[in-house]
């Protein structure tokens, strides 16, 4: 399908950008509530997003001793993710990553499937907005009392009621601040002291953003943010097609619209009555009738509304609807329905992208060792000749116990025949003696090693090695590669 536009529509876009100011200020939009299908899941998808997001940090996870017990904690005071029973370090960041770009490609793939299906459903701005335009409803009326009211000079009765109405809104948004601050300390201990005034400054900062973006973003820009703030919906357009299904307006059959009398007839009319309800319930407070525009966001409220209409009058559902362009075209034009293809090569390749990172990361997940070592070698001095002539190098050795038990090492070197390994001192948060190398539960243990070569069996220059540590059964836990300096023969 060729969506550029025609000559016509190049002239008249340019007409009308000539007779656009660069600032509009903006007309308020007054959604009207509607019943319906989508509506009610919307509602379900609201109810998941938020119960999950108030809910997930007042899980609780027995760990056992000196671990938290909260089930998902980003603890940044002790630098790693809790998430049940999966501990993630700050090494292990790429499953972090490796998250976010499956969550794109997931993204990718559901748009060129279904539209903003995203947007529409699950976004946290749609889920908060719906929110406080429930309360705001239940508050203000629905939408022609919202408009009376705001219409109405200041009384009384219109204090009370957008009074109460931001104060409801200030306390969902605190809510919200409080919640994402849980997600990185424990949530029960701070919720006290959030009250008693003995949280920390950037647990009020933190709290003050989150509450204030919330109520901005949800309470008062609302629409705009789609239209104007996130750029997802410029990007969108490189994964829709004609095959994708979105919200569309079936112009074949309601046009030419017109309001219609009851037991007048349908011939030789279309089949929208030009209710506006379609208009009246939408979010933007676009009419899709317009065709596809960049302020829709895909919610299908317009097909609940249309779908009520189109009851009233006695005509079959469906005239606002989801569907394919390609199929509209095609009805449009009296040929065959085009049925729906999901599988096309753009999806084909999302779907194939996303199995592919799923597979690695489960892959590197099960692959994850519980124990890394790293070495750097002291390069101040290159080496030193002990009395009898022998060469030593230093390294400092760090040995990451995952485990939640106390873990001992067996240091060995290996590609450096006669060498000796020693250490001396306690590491920060393990202690060494010899190569037996203890390090405590959950805890990163740091020693000094001397590598020790006998002065003939010393190489000359910098020679490869490799340091391995074994548990107690001897097995070969992890391994890092570094060099051993000598004198240059
Ligand atoms: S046009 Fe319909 S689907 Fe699009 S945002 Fe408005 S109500 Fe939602
Ligand atoms: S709700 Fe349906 S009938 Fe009413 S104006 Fe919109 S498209 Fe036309």
């Amino acid at each position: 399908m060729d969506v550029r536009p025609n000559d016509d529509d190049v002239v008249s876009l340019r007409t009308a950008k000539a007779e656009l100011p660069l600032y509009v200020t903006r007309i308020k939009v007054y959604p009207r509530a509607i019943k319906g299908l989508w509506r009610r899941v919307k509602w379900a998808a609201v109810m998941l997003l938020l119960g999950l997001y108030y809910v997930v940090p007042w899980l609780r996870w027995d760990r056992g001793p000196n671990a938290p017990n909260q089930a998902i904690l980003i603890d940044l005071d002790g630098r790693r993710g809790w998430f049940f029973d999966v501990v993630i370090w700050p090494q292990e960041i790429y499953f972090v990553t490796g998250f976010l770009i499956l969550a794109a490609f997931g993204l990718f793939l559901a748009t060129s499937l279904f539209g903003r299906v995203w947007c529409g459903f699950a976004c946290p701005q749609t889920v908060w907005t719906d929110l406080f335009m429930l309360v705001e409803r239940l508050i203000e009326g629905d939408r022609n009392e919202r408009m009376r009211l705001d219409r109405t000079p200041m009384s009384a009765d219109k204090a009370m009621r957008k009074g109460l109405k931001h104060a409801a809104w200030l306390v969902i948004a605190a809510a919200t601040g409080g919640a994402w601050v849980f997600y990185y300390v424990d949530a029960p201990s701070t919720l006290v002291k959030i009250f008693r005034g003995e949280a920390s400054l950037e647990t009020y900062f933190f709290i003050g953003l989150f509450t204030a973006t919330t109520y901005i973003l949800a309470g008062w820009a609302r629409e705009q943010v789609c239209t104007y703030m996130c750029p997802w919906p410029r990007f969108q357009a490189a994964m829709l097609d004609e095959q994708s299904v979105i919200v569309t307006y079936q112009k074949w059959r309601g046009e030419p619209r017109g309001k219609h009398k009851a037991g007048a007839s349908w011939d030789s009319r279309g089949d929208c009555v030009d209710c506006s309800l379609c208009v009246a319930v939408c979010p933007t407070g676009i009419d899709i009738r317009d065709g596809q525009q960049i302020e829709c966001i895909g919610c299908g409220l317009c097909i609940d509304a249309c779908t009520q209409t189109m009851g009233k009058v006695g005509r079959a559902p469906d005239l606002i609807r989801w569907d394919t362009l390609a199929n509209q075209q095609a009805k449009d034009k009296g040929a065959d329905r085009i049925a729906w293809r999901p599988l096309r090569p753009r999806t084909l390749l999302y779907a194939a992208l996303l199995a592919i990172v799923a597979a690695v990361i489960l892959a590197a997940f099960f692959l994850r060792s519980d124990t890394e070592l790293t070495v750097q070698r002291d390069r101040s001095p290159n080496f030193v000749r002990l009395s009898n002539g022998d060469i030593r190098n230093s390294y400092a050795v760090k040995i990451l116990n995952k485990r939640r038990d106390d873990q001992r090492f067996q240091l060995a070197v290996e590609d450096l025949p006669g060498a000796t390994v020693g250490s001396v001192g306690a590491g920060i948060e393990g202690s060494g003696a010899g190569t037996g190398l203890t390090v405590h539960p959950d805890a990163v243990g740091t020693f000094r090693i001397f590598l020790t070569v006998p002065a003939g069996a010393a190489p000359s220059g910098s020679k490869p090695i490799e340091f391995t540590i074994r548990d107690a059964t001897g097995r070969q836990r992890a391994s890092h590669g570094a060099v051993f300096v000598g004198p240059t023969h």
